[in-house]
């Protein structure tokens, strides 16, 4: 990874520690960072002009650019609250519960059984029946799909009320159709929000209301004891050019204004914190994180 987007490089110095990383989790923590698949897509869709013509280039690049996005999923060992997870990836067999076109464009680039869910989290020891809370960063397809395996159960699943409303509205009306499936935007879920716009879940884990990619985008922050603070943010930023960069997100931008003002707190949060931000599907920051166990 290149210094430009280098963690920890504005950690607190002369001593002082801000309150927002003193509300670590409790000893014995264990998160671990899971891969549940790729996906590849044209790069207009996350980065604001990608393959666009010019006056001189009229018909635009020869061959677009196309980039692999990961998935992934956080599961915490957390001592007083269980097992928690954070998003769930795109579910069972996606190519077949997405519909046919969506699969089109963001298509299944490699696919090993490992990344199903269940398979995923069984592989670090633990039972996807043993999940205990389960917490949404958005509720688009590729992060609340796998939400199938919490159906008819009591695991609450906790989300912002403003991306639930999103969620259930486009659904009913078609309003942002394709984004969020019928299959998961039920009554069949033990539904929990919340309203705030920083929000303490356990100790040691806060989400942040991070509006712009969706209406009630989430980022949760964890402060471990000896890996320090971390910051998943969803697709507040698909990839590492929208936070560092500044390159707006694609086609799936929904409120660019929420967004840029979304990430210039995220930009403070990371500096006053000494946060690591890990974006929703870069490749190259997702990926170190696979097979370890942060404590
Ligand atoms: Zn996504």
């Amino acid at each position: 990874m290149s210094d430009q987007y280098s963690f920890s490089q504005h950690q607190t110095q002369d001593g002082v520690i801000l309150p927002q990383v003193l509300n670590r989790c409790p000893p014995g923590t264990k998160a671990h960072v899971l891969c549940v698949g790729y996906l590849q897509a044209d790069a207009g869709f996350f980065l604001r002009g990608g393959n666009t013509s010019t006056y001189s280039n009229p018909d635009g690049p020869s061959k677009h650019e196309r980039r692999d996005l990961v998935m992934y999923v956080v599961l915490i060992d957390h001592p007083s609250e269980g097992l928690i997870l954070y998003e769930t990836g795109c579910g069972y067999d996606y190519p077949n519960v997405w519909p046919s076109a969506v699969h089109d464009v963001f298509h299944r680039s490699k696919y090993l059984p490992e990344h199903e869910l269940d398979t995923a989290i069984a592989k670090v020891g633990y039972n996807i029946k043993d999940v205990k809370m389960v917490i949404i960063g958005h509720l688009h397809l590729d992060h609340a799909g796998g939400l199938d395996k919490f159906k008819g159960t009591d695991v609450p699943i906790w989300v912002h009320k403003e991306e639930l409303l999103s969620g259930f509205y486009s659904v009913a009306t078609g309003a942002d159709a394709g984004v969020y499936l019928p299959t998961y935007m039920t009554t069949d879920y033990n539904w929990k929000t919340f309203d705030e716009r920083t929000t303490d879940l356990a100790q040691g884990l806060t989400l942040h209301h991070l509006p712009g990619h969706t209406a009630g985008l989430c980022g949760l922050q964890i402060n471990l004891i000896n890996s320090g603070t971390y910051i998943f943010v969803s697709d507040h930023g698909h990839v590492k050019e929208n936070i560092w960069q500044g390159v707006p997100q694609g086609w799936l931008a929904r409120d660019h204004q929420a967004w840029f003002n979304s990430n210039q707190r995220l930009l403070r949060m990371e500096k006053t914190m000494g946060a690591k931000i890990i974006p929703g599907h870069d490749e190259d920051i997702a990926t170190p994180l696979f097979g370890k166990v942060l404590t």
